[in-house]
């Protein structure tokens, strides 16, 4: 019996298995400002974020390969984050010296800038608080940019609006 890798049996991928997919930029591009992160390791039918990217950063060879990214030519827009119908895109930015920019896709009711959120794992697991800095929208799905502790960029994954 083959080895069923450990995303595969959890449905939740670690950074580790990411960085065997090649979807993890180097920590040096990271830190020149926002760049990519396709969190999409299943061989699945979709170019949606192909097509949304609008200098070409990420491209498969066949449709159901899994996307490379061209992480130099990644301006950080966040287009493929508001697109990607499996909420697999995400936006990080390690240029600050204090603190991080992490860019999550949201399908809920948005928080306002300058809003206090509650920050998720990629289990949901929550990770403290962090503050809204940008939100974008296209269609009714956001793209939420909070400003996290950098220890937190590769974890962060979600944000979730605190009630009052
Ligand atoms: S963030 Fe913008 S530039 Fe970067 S891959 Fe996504 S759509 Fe392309
Ligand atoms: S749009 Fe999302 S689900 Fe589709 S290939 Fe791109 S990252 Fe994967």
């Amino acid at each position: 019996m083959t080895d069923v890798p450990g995303w595969k049996k959890t449905g939740i991928i670690t950074v580790e298995e990411l960085k065997k997919f090649g979807l993890i930029p180097p920590e040096e591009r990271l830190k020149k400002g926002p760049c990519v992160i396709v969190e999409c390791p299943e061989e699945i039918p979709c170019n949606i974020c192909v097509s949304a990217c609008p200098v070409g950063a990420i491209s498969k060879e066949k449709i159901y390969n899994i996307p490379k990214v061209d992480w130099e030519k990644c301006t950080g827009c966040g287009n493929c984050v508001l697109i990607c119908p499996g909420l697999a895109c995400f936006v990080v930015d390690l240029s600050h010296d204090d603190y991080a920019l992490v860019t999550v896709p949201h399908e809920f009711l948005p928080p306002k800038v300058g809003e206090k959120v509650i920050l998720l794992g990629r289990d949901g697991r929550k990770l403290g608080e962090g503050e809204v800095v940008r939100v974008i929208e296209r269609n009714k799905t956001y793209a939420i940019t909070v400003k996290v502790k950098p220890e937190l960029a590769m974890e962060v994954r979600a944000v979730w609006k605190k009630m009052k």
